[in-house]
């Protein structure tokens, strides 16, 4: 028996969530597991209720999960609170602090039937299947802030920092993951400006000679972000800070087609969280327009790196890939002649197509 807490969060989160759940559940008559789902309060339906975005009964009830499932958080309405009650602040954060989750897997792979969805040219997205490795507690979003009157106006600070046991573990990580793929791994850093960066980019090279097999290179994130768009293929792993793996991975989504299609691991900690790479989407919200499949995704790689369950994990990822193929779409994969299905239709699909798989 697997304890699975579900943390559907704000927006459409409440949408896409049941719908990975209807996956999980779908693994677990066809492979004979079960799954106990627990829900918890988080973000601004958490603030609502009980007057914090992160209530400590959330926490407690991740912390003894086998893993969670993380919809997604915010939206306007809560976006005056003071900083420490908005959700992603003080929540998201804390929460992945808490639990340890220091590094963030972003699997980032083009399916071959959704080329035409996006706006970048087949013969440059075709092979793409690129792992970004983002460390998630520290850097900028974790440092101290502040903000101070001045003559002319105000002063804001935002404290940038990197140790070297922060770089040496998450690097190790992708170090290791490189081993498992093309053993190619490119760190990116700014280490032409940053001095967190060139400490990064020290600790890279350093541990770099325990990995002689593996292939490394370093690029300024300025260039990461154009060689993105312009020959994705050069890329097997990258592994890079908190703030520019945020960035990069919104860009490497749109090589997908859709930022509805890029699911997110965060482990480290002895509890992984899953949760879609987006956010909570609100301009779409309760429209039943949402795509679930980053979502589903991600209860695959909770499948696969929480539980241990490899096989069922591919199961999901290959009933997804057959709706796909089979030219089911949710609006935001629209084009020409395909079937498009709402956000309970498309999980329902997906459900239906594991049972048969
Ligand atoms: P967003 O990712 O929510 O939305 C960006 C655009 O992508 C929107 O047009 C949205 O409709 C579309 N989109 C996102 N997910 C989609 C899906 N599954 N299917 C179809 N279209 C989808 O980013 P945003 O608009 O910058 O932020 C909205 C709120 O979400 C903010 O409050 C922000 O703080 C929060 N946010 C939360 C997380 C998280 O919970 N991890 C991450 C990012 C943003």
């Amino acid at each position: 028996m697997f304890q699975i807490a579900v943390l559907p969060g704000d927006g459409i989160g409440v949408e896409i969530v049941p719908q990975a759940i209807k996956a999980l559940e779908a693994i677990s008559e066809k492979y004979g597991h079960t799954f106990n789902f627990t829900q918890g309060l988080v973000g601004g339906a958490a603030y609502d209720v009980k007057g914090h975005p992160l209530p400590d009964e959330t926490l407690q009830l991740c912390e003894r999960s086998d893993a969670v499932l993380l919809g997604a958080i915010g939206g306007p309405k809560w976006d005056d609170l003071p900083v420490e009650l908005r959700p992603e602040a003080g929540a998201l954060l804390p929460l992945r602090k808490e639990l340890a989750l220091y590094a963030n897997l972003r699997p980032c792979i083009v399916f071959p039937s959704l080329m035409h969805a996006s706006t970048l040219k087949e013969e440059v997205l075709q092979g793409v299947d690129i792992l970004v490795i983002r460390e998630l507690t520290g850097g900028l979003y974790f440092g101290e802030k502040s903000r101070e009157k001045t003559a002319d106006g105000q002063k804001a600070t935002d404290v940038l920092t990197y140790s070297t046991y922060e770089i040496e573990r998450i690097a190790r990580f992708a170090f290791d993951a490189a081993r498992q793929r093309q053993r190619k791994l490119c760190s990116v850093d700014k280490a032409n400006v940053l001095e967190s960066s060139r400490l990064w980019r020290e600790t890279v090279m350093d541990l770099a000679r325990e990995y002689p097999d593996v292939e490394v290179t370093h690029m300024y994130v300025d260039n990461c972000s154009m060689q993105l768009i312009r020959n994705p293929r050069q890329f097997d792993v990258i592994v890079t800070e908190n703030m520019f793996g945020d960035i990069l991975t919104d860009e490497a989504s749109m090589l997908t087609g859709s930022i509805g299609m890029l699911p997110s691991a965060s482990i480290g900690g002895e509890v992984g969280l899953y949760e879609p790479a987006h956010g909570s989407a609100p301009d779409i919200a309760g429209q039943n327009k949402a795509n679930p499949l980053a979502t589903i995704l991600s209860a695959a790689l909770l499948l696969r790196y929480s539980l241990k369950l490899e096989k069922e994990a591919q199961t999901v990822e290959q009933a997804v890939q057959q709706v796909i193929d089979e030219g089911y779409r949710t609006p935001d994969l629209a084009e020409p002649g395909k079937k498009i299905l709402g956000t309970n239709e498309m999980g329902d699909l997906v459900a239906q197509t594991i049972l048969k798989h």
